[in-house]
C-alpha cells in the first residue's frame, strides 16, 4: 500500500490530499515516518505544501469504534463533497478481463493498457449520465402529477385537452 501510494503521488503537485482507505486510521498512523524513512526523499509526497488527510470509506466505516467514525469520516470532512469513498474499487470489476493480458506486460504498456480502458469506462459513464438525468427529470414529472395543487386539478378536470396548465 506504502509503495503504491507513493509511485501514484510522489511528483503530485496537490496541495490537499484525501486518501481513502478501508483501515486508514490504522494505516496512516506511522504514515510520515514510513514516508521519510522508507521511501527515497524525492518521492515525498509530504513536501511541506501538502496536507494529507485520511478518511474511512462509509461502507467500511459502521465496522469501526466511535471514535474513528468521528475522525475518518467523509461525512466530517471540508471539500470531499458526497463523496463515499468507494468509487475506484467500483472499477476493478470492469478491468477483471485483463489480468492475464496486464501480467506478461512491461510497466508502461501496462500503464497504457489500465489508462486506456479506464478512460473509456469515465467516457461510458459521462456520457450515460445524460440518461440517467433524462430519467430522473421524466420520473420527476410524472411523480408531479399526484402533487398537483388544487386549484390546478380543478383547471385540469374543466380543461382536459389543454397541455401546459400550471402545475405547482
Ligand atoms: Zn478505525
Amino acid at each position: 500500500m506504502d509503495y503504491m501510494y507513493h509511485v501514484g503521488l510522489h511528483r503530485s503537485l496537490f496541495q490537499k490530499i484525501f486518501m481513502s482507505y478501508d483501515i486508514a486510521c490504522q494505516w496512516g498512523i506511522h504514515f510520515k515516518t514510513r514516508m521519510a524513512t522508507k521511501f527515497p526523499g524525492d518521492w515525498s509526497v509530504n513536501n511541506g505544501t501538502t496536507t494529507v488527510k485520511m478518511l474511512v470509506p462509509k461502507f467500511h466505516l459502521p465496522a469501526h469504534v466511535e471514535k474513528c467514525q468521528c475522525d475518518f469520516s467523509f461525512n466530517y470532512t471540508k471539500h470531499v463533497g458526497r463523496t463515499d469513498g468507494e468509487a475506484p474499487e467500483g472499477g476493478w470489476s470492469k478491468i477483471n478481463g485483463l489480468v492475464a493480458s496486464a501480467r506478461e506486460m512491461g510497466p508502461g504498456s501496462r500503464h497504457d493498457l489500465l489508462e486506456g480502458h479506464m478512460g473509456d469506462s469515465n467516457w461510458k459513464k459521462v456520457v450515460g449520465m445524460s440518461l440517467h438525468f433524462i430519467f430522473i427529470l421524466h420520473h420527476g414529472i410524472a411523480q408531479s402529477e399526484f402533487q398537483v395543487c388544487p386549484y390546478c386539478r380543478r383547471l385540469r378536470r374543466r380543461y382536459p385537452n389543454r397541455p401546459n396548465i400550471h402545475i405547482t
